[in-house]
């Protein structure tokens, strides 16, 4: 599943530069996340890097983009062009 920013954003900037897919941009009012690009750092890291950065806990999972972990692992090795290896 990827995640999202909520309205609680307060355009901090600490998240966008810790997206290891560089799924993380300037919205027009906050930082959003395309979900395309989001594993929710499966590949990377062992938990979401975004999350753990954010001084106002605003990066919950998207509920309405429900993934498994294996299709997280494809679109990790989608975007990557790596073969997955667990962190
Ligand atoms: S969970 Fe990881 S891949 Fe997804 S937006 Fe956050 S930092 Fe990027
Ligand atoms: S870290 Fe949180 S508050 Fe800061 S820009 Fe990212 S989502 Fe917004």
């Amino acid at each position: 599943m990827a995640l999202k920013i909520t309205d609680e954003c307060i355009n901090c900037d600490v998240c966008e530069p810790e997206c290891p897919n560089e799924a993380i941009y300037q919205g027009e009012e906050i930082y959003e996340i395309d979900t395309s690009k989001c594993t929710e750092c499966v590949g990377h890291y062992d938990e979401p890097q975004c999350q753990l950065v954010c001084p106002v806990d605003c990066i919950p999972l998207d509920e309405d983009n429900e993934e498994s972990q294996e299709q997280l692992i494809v679109k990790y090795e989608k975007l990557t062009g790596l073969p997955f290896v667990e962190v």
